[in-house]
């Protein structure tokens, strides 16, 4: 009964509007409401219906509908905008903290609003329903935070965990070098000591919230001798308008063109020993610890972008006219629908099962990589496919799929790419002989 401890004795920081703070802190188990007799995807009208799915409640649907009227009044309406901004406004992290968006599965004795990981879960996918990549939130409270809280001093929590929570302050990872990613030991940049401070060198590039954010933490070598690569990296809490931290530009993608993805370069940056984040030479551990919920949360992601996709296109084919007749009488479309209906709501129990996993922290490094792998493997046909049925359409951004399309690219890549992936996975099976 995890989640209904959160009912009583503990005070929620920030303004989340009464209903929906009780809705937040009822899990499923605490509600009568939740359960078996909940419809699934399969055979709910719409797969991004809201009451169904046996591992949500009612108290997640009152929450999700708020969610999804946030979406579609403070982000849809200037997305665009921000498209061509290459980044999303300020003011709108704010009204994100202000609804209790942020830090949703943060306990609230660190000044989260204390929620269950279902909750967090609604916001990543109503996110995607949106069809609007710009705000990297889930990066934020579902990345950055949780390294804060579970590896940070008292002193780090309080000073930054609040201050996430309300939009105020915004977050990012720094791991990829412009030489190293899929190989994280082959990073550069390096802490040195001098006397209590550290001085950092080096550079880091693809960082999701890198042009906004506030706070950001940087992995780097502060051991050359160990005896592995692994066991000389630190983690540090870099502030942005430390002397010698550069923010080189927004980065020119193809796709999340509102997402502010930016490079660094540390000149020579003085961190105080209050800057380390955890213990000095463990930061390849925590990593490690950290990777599988990131992963869950791209394949989250990835299938509920493949919800959306698959509900536009169902709308699309049933209108368009072709000799005679709507798109989708044709039988080889009815069958394309058929088959990807069929590979996302296949889908989707799985990630909901890593989902029930992970809520018990039982989800292992081998399962939330296949998690990864296979939904954004998928989003990527089913954003293929979806875009053939919408015919030269597909191929305009003011249709939502072209944007969908190129999109999902990057889900294939982030977060540790589908090869890498496949290693995980692979070095499991071999292991288990
Ligand atoms: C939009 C975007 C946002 C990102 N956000 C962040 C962020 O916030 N923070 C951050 O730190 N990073 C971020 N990244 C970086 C991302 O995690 C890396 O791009 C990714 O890990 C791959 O590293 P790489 O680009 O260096 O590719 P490489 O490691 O150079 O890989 C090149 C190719 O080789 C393959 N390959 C490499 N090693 C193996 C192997 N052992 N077996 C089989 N194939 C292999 C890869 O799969 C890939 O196909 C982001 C990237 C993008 C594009």
């Amino acid at each position: 009964m995890g989640d209904c401890r959160h009912r009583s004795g503990s005070t929620l920081r920030g303004q989340v509007p009464g209903r929906l703070r009780d809705a937040l802190r009822a899990g499923p188990g605490c509600s009568h409401s939740g359960g078996e007799e909940r419809l699934e995807t399969s055979s709910a009208k719409k797969l991004t219906d809201i009451g169904t799915r046996r591992i949500f409640s009612l108290e997640h649907d009152i929450f999700r509908e708020s969610v999804r009227k946030f979406f579609q009044e403070e982000v849809i309406p200037y997305h665009a905008e921000w498209e061509k901004a290459g980044e999303v406004s300020r003011e709108l992290w704010e009204k994100a903290g202000k609804q209790g968006l942020l830090g949703i599965n943060i306990a609230d004795h660190h000044g989260g609003i204390g929620g269950d990981l279902y909750s967090s879960a609604i916001v990543w996918e109503e996110q995607a329903y949106s069809n609007c990549t710009g705000p990297g939130f889930s990066l934020h409270s579902d990345i950055v935070m949780p390294y804060i809280t579970n590896y940070g001093s008292e002193d780090q929590i309080k000073r930054f965990i609040p201050e996430m929570v309300a939009g105020k302050c915004i977050g990012a990872i720094a791991m990829t070098e412009p030489g190293a990613g899929s190989d994280l030991q082959g990073i550069r940049t390096n802490a040195k000591k001098d006397g209590s401070d550290w001085i950092l060198n080096g550079s880091k590039v693809f960082v999701t919230n890198g042009w906004l954010c506030d706070i950001v933490i940087v992995v780097a070598i502060t051991n050359r001798e160990a005896h592995s690569p692994a066991h000389g990296i630190s983690l540090f809490l870099v502030e942005n308008g430390m002397k010698g931290f550069i923010k080189g530009r927004k980065l020119d993608k193809i796709g999340l063109k509102a997402q502010d993805t930016a490079e660094f370069f540390f000149e020579d940056v003085r961190l105080p020993p209050g800057a380390l984040l955890g213990e000095e030479n463990k930061g390849y551990y925590y990593l490690m610890q950290e990777l599988p919920q990131e992963r869950l949360l791209i394949s989250e992601i990835a299938v509920s972008a493949s919800e959306f996709m698959f509900e536009e296109t169902r709308d699309y084919v049933k209108q368009r006219k072709a000799f005679g007749k709507t798109v989708a009488d044709l039988q080889t479309v009815k069958h394309k629908l058929a088959e990807l209906k069929t590979s996302i709501c296949v889908t989707r129990a799985f990630v909901d099962s890593c989902l029930q996993l992970h809520r018990v922290k039982r989800l292992d490094v081998a399962t939330a990589a296949m998690a990864k792998y296979w939904a954004s493997d998928l989003q990527n046909r089913v954003a293929y496919d979806c875009l053939q049925l919408h015919g030269g359409w597909g191929y305009m951004f003011e249709y939502p799929i072209a944007k969908a399309y190129v999109d999902a690219r990057v889900q294939t890549i982030y977060g540790g790419t589908n090869e890498i992936m496949k290693e995980l996975i692979a070095r499991e099976i071999i292991h288990d002989q």
